[in-house]
């Protein structure tokens, strides 16, 4: 799946609601974070879109009494389906994602009526187990059920349903005769319990098999395990398919103090790269993640444990991690040019300016707040957050790093949002009613994906983002980008020993620049004047680097910024909301004499400026 969705994530997807992509996205974030937290924040606002996932009861604010397993089983059943209607809205007629998913055959339908049977091809996506019909109390020691004779059954089973009879052109009662022709590679199980026979048989020790053999044979399968499936390996008389159990969902309900909740243990070695490495079964709960045992991870209890969905995958698939996508990224949406009104902004040349690895890429971002921070004010007076501000990406710019045009956006997006905008917050991102708006919005108005592949791709390309106070930004874009991919300005100028206090882009400007940025408290930021604010500053600290000044500086960015409390003095004769001193004028001790003072007895390039001091 990790695959397929990498695969298509990585061509030209123009559907906004596709959850495949949004799986490509989120597959490709967890790897880029090595193990550190990721928010499937993007993935989720995307699931919980879509039109069929209310419909279907999947949505905790719809279903808030719903059983949990019964959820998670629709869920499996609804993601498996959207992402194979997904993949076959660009690849039509690639068998891939079926035979990764999905049990095909032909079902023949029987009319209960006239007996008039027309058959059908089929695809299922989660096979519910089929438990055997209670067992006769009365009955000499009942035979010991196993779970590869269950599954064979659920496979194959003959179901009744209600369905269209096109002899009596009427519905009809109908009975389905299934004859499978292939399995997929990963098979989805929906272990549902609804009796307590069932449940007994998780009591079982060791009733779900590790490993299932599976032969498919002229409309039927055949299922072994244990000693019946090494005998069959040995002889290898039939083309017996080996699938390993890799992951299992389940439901806990105590009953005692804890509120029913599912858990996923996972076997993550199976999706290691490293061929070599050991079984690794970890557990997945609401809050955590942490290592567990086989045994932990398979042992259930009718009492208070007991599987929801269970998935097996073909043995031979194991660690079989493909990273061709890369090679086969699509970057048009790099090089589509945008009817905007901005006289600065140039779309990127596809022949003459295509992005590498390395390649330098100023960034800001905007955010508007979707929904207001909500505190619980207690009876001793203390604040706890309830539910933290959430905010939404309104805007984003990326400019040329280098080159000729160095400072030119070739990305100036602002986002059509959806949701209820609670507060644009003006002050930070110069946003109003209605920028946002296609149709009334004077900017390059786009869906909120379309600004994420741009970013998605440039940051698979290897380019280096150039941005101040980045972290921030990329987790509410929902991104993750390795460390040696950022340059952030916020830490390039850490004052580390001297001070834990971040320094404002604001600030930074005014003092290494000389110039004004932000000064006017109506019109908010510009996420192009900070981008290019970012690129400048990178500029200095690569020329303080360069003449062995840096820690000079830094004392010196100290020193003054105390005494103008970190915050660019206001002009004289203004009050409030008026823009600083330039600091570079004739002020005794401006911080720019000082640079070159510093510089007295380095290598001369600092004497002359930077070709960006001269702009
Ligand atoms: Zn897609
Ligand atoms: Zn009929």
């Amino acid at each position: 799946m990790r695959n397929l969705a990498l695969h298509h994530t990585a061509l030209d997807c123009g559907f906004e609601n596709c959850l495949l992509c949004e799986l490509g996205f989120l597959f490709d974030m967890l790897e880029k974070a090595e193990g550190q937290n990721c928010q499937a924040t993007n993935f989720l606002r995307n699931f919980s879109r879509q039109p069929d996932a209310a419909a279907l009861g999947l949505l905790e604010e719809h279903a808030a009494s719903a059983s949990l397993t019964v959820m998670i089983q629709n869920m499996a059943r609804f993601l498996l389906k959207s992402v194979a209607d997904n993949y076959r809205f660009l690849e039509s007629s690639s068998p891939h994602m079926d035979m990764a998913i999905a049990t095909t055959g032909l079902a023949t339908k029987r009319c209960a009526h006239c007996g008039f049977e027309h058959a059908q091809d089929y695809s299922t996506y989660c096979h519910d187990l089929v438990y055997p019909p209670k067992q006769n109390k009365h009955s000499p020691r009942s035979a010991r059920q196993y779970f590869s004779q269950i599954l064979k059954a659920s496979v194959e089973s003959h179901d009744q349903q209600r369905g269209w009879c096109p002899k009596c052109n009427a519905y009809r009662a109908l009975s389905a005769r299934k004859a499978v022709k292939s399995l997929p590679a990963v098979m989805l199980l929906n272990a549902a319990t609804h009796n307590n026979d069932a449940k007994q048989l998780w009591a079982t020790p060791s009733f779900l098999p590790r490993e299932i053999g599976i032969i498919v044979n002229d409309g039927q399968i055949y299922c072994y395990e244990g000693q019946d499936l090494k005998l069959h390996l040995q002889r290898r008389m039939y083309d017996i398919t080996v699938y390993e159990l890799v992951g299992v969902v389940a439901d806990i309900n105590s009953g005692e103090h804890q509120k029913p909740h599912l858990v996923a243990t996972i076997d993550v070695s199976h999706m290691s790269r490293d061929t070599s490495q050991e079984e690794s079964w970890h557990l997945f709960n609401d809050f955590l993640v942490r290592k567990t045992s086989q045994e932990e991870a398979l042992r259930f209890d009718p009492g208070w444990k007991l599987p929801s969905v269970l998935t097996y995958q073909v043995k031979t698939l194991s660690h079989a991690v493909d990273d061709t996508w890369l090679k086969h990224l699509d970057t048009s949406v790099l090089y589509r040019s945008p009817t905007t009104q901005n006289p600065s902004f140039r779309p990127l040349s596809n022949t003459a300016e295509v992005p590498t690895a390395g390649t330098p890429c100023p960034i800001d971002a905007e955010f508007v707040q979707l929904l207001r921070e909500e505190i619980d004010v207690k009876a001793d007076g203390t604040r706890e957050v309830v539910r933290p501000a959430r905010r939404g990406l309104a805007r984003v710019s990326v400019l040329r790093g280098a080159g000729p045009d160095e400072g030119v956006p070739f990305i100036d997006d602002y986002i059509a949002i959806n949701d209820p905008i609670d507060d644009y917050l003006t002050h930070y991102s110069g946003l109003r009613p209605g920028d946002l708006t296609p149709g009334v919005s004077r900017h390059n108005v786009v869906k909120l994906k379309a600004v994420y592949k741009k970013l998605w791709v440039l940051l698979n390309l290897g380019c280096v983002f150039v941005g101040h106070g980045l972290a921030s930004d990329f987790r509410i874009i929902n991104i993750h980008v390795p460390r040696t991919q950022v340059v952030d300005t916020l830490l390039l100028f850490s004052l580390a020993s001297r001070s834990r206090r971040n320094l404002s882009l604001r600030f930074l400007a005014w003092f290494l620049l000389q110039e004004e940025i932000q000064h006017n408290a109506e019109l908010g930021h510009d996420s192009i004047e900070d981008a290019r604010t970012a690129l400048r500053l990178w500029r200095k600290y690569q020329e303080f680097v360069d003449a062995g000044v840096l820690e000079r500086m830094l004392d010196e960015i100290f020193r003054r910024g105390r005494e103008v409390q970190f915050r660019p003095p206001e002009r004289e004769g203004e009050v409030g909301g008026g823009g600083p001193v330039t600091p570079g004028g004739s002020a005794p001790g401006t911080p720019r004499r000082k640079a070159v003072g510093i510089a007295g007895g380095t290598p001369a390039r600092m004497e002359f400026g930077s070709p960006l001091r001269e702009r």
